[in-house]
């Protein structure tokens, strides 16, 4: 049997592909971080990060993956013994809850199903009932399950009480409209391997002036990340920054501001409708009850080895998907479209997907899914 080329095709919610753009940036000449040469890059790279935080305030760049700047917002804002809401649908939002726990905090959590969202009256009802509560910690997109969360409506509520508003929109951010300054978030993370199109290794944040008063009042031990450390330096980092990294965010903001948000939004929110349409037309099952545009999920069909199909996808084809998490692991595939894809990526992704699972036995007609998607894209005129 003939061996075809091997591509890959990297189709899963973070890390993203790498525009070659963006790579070559990384690859320019290493320059001493605390030189006026390095922080005019690094200017570009905060100014165009608040752009797409869509804030007046800082934001900073931590060295670390996204995790780093979720326990950057619990470690500055919670002492040991305060009481804050956690929403947990699926592993973010636990990881959330892990951190909390790390930090000797006993969360008062919003246990859901995962896959499911969480509903703002819930958080209306806990905050009247716990009117000493610190902060409300939440997910954009609930990057396990493709759920994305009503974060505009949950802030309007938390707005009027003494809690901060933290929002994890490490997937979110550039797939789901977003914005920090408008609807009153206190605190926003994100990490730049998903939607910034950019290797890992930054993560980002950025915080309104509710919440440095609760910062202030913090006691909790921590060292590296200290944001008053960062706020102190700002625009210049307290420690060295990942100086080829920030090359490249500059690079990427520059690319989005160019395109101009809206129009990622949007170009996102296609590329999702084309996939949940193609998926739904090979007869499989969409996973997450308030499906995001960051991936789809659908649910690995009856008598199907899920596990195994990711597999071969990745292993023999040059695909790679994500699989489920946790209790979801075999039984669900999380397709992105998120970042540097375009309207072939997905394509690619969902005819790989249609002959492997026919292949694995699922009685799909070939191409009706590729079909569905070329539609939807002929329909938006893209
Ligand atoms: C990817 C992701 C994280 C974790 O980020 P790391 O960069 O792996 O630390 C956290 N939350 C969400 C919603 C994510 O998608």
């Amino acid at each position: 049997m003939a061996k075809m080329i091997r591509k890959n095709y990297l189709l899963a919610p973070g890390p993203t592909p790498v525009p070659i753009d963006l790579l070559l940036e990384g690859a320019k000449d290493t320059i001493h971080h605390r030189t006026p040469q390095y922080l005019e890059i690094q200017k570009v790279a905060l100014d165009g990060a608040k752009y797409i935080f869509r804030t007046e305030n800082p934001v900073f760049i931590l060295s670390s993956s996204g995790t780093g700047a979720m326990e950057t917002a619990v470690a500055n804002t919670l002492n040991p013994g305060d009481k804050a809401i956690v929403v947990v649908a699926g592993k973010f939002g636990e990881r959330w809850m892990e951190i909390a726990k790390a930090y000797g905090i006993d969360p008062i959590v919003v246990d859901l199903e995962w896959g499911d969202y969480v509903k703002p009256e819930t958080i209306k009802e806990l905050l009247e009932k716990n009117p000493d509560v610190k902060a409300v910690f939440t997910t954009l997109s609930e990057t396990s399950t493709g759920t994305v969360h009503p974060i505009k409506e949950i802030a309007e509520i938390v707005k009027d009480t003494n809690a901060i508003m933290v929002v994890d929109a490490i997937s979110g951010m550039l797939a789901q409209p977003l914005e920090m300054d408008a609807w009153n978030l206190d605190i926003v993370v994100t990490g730049v391997q998903k939607g910034f199109m950019m290797p890992p290794g930054i993560a980002l944040i950025s915080v309104s002036d509710k919440a440095w008063k609760v910062i202030d009042e913090n006691k909790n031990y921590h060292y590296y990340f200290d944001l008053k450390a960062y706020k102190k330096k700002y625009p210049d980092s307290p420690y060295t920054p990942p100086v080829n990294l920030v090359y490249q965010l500059a690079k990427s903001v520059q690319m989005i501001e160019e395109e101009g948000i809206e129009n990622v939004w949007e170009r996102h929110r296609i590329m999702a409708d084309a996939t949940r349409a193609a998926v739904q037309a090979m007869g499989l099952e969409l996973f997450a009850k308030n499906p995001g545009n960051v991936l789809t999920s659908v649910k690995v069909p009856e008598g199907v080895d899920g596990g195994k199909i990711l597999k071969y996808l990745r292993d023999e084809e040059g695909v790679t998907f994500a699989g489920g998490q946790n209790h979801l692991k075999g039984k669900i595939i999380r397709i992105a479209h998120l970042g540097y894809m375009s309207k072939y990526d997905v394509i690619v992704g969902i005819s790989a997907l249609e002959m492997a699972l026919k292949k694995f036995g699922f009685d799909v007609e070939l191409g009706v899914g590729v079909k569905a998607a070329q539609e939807v894209f002929m329909k938006e005129g893209v």
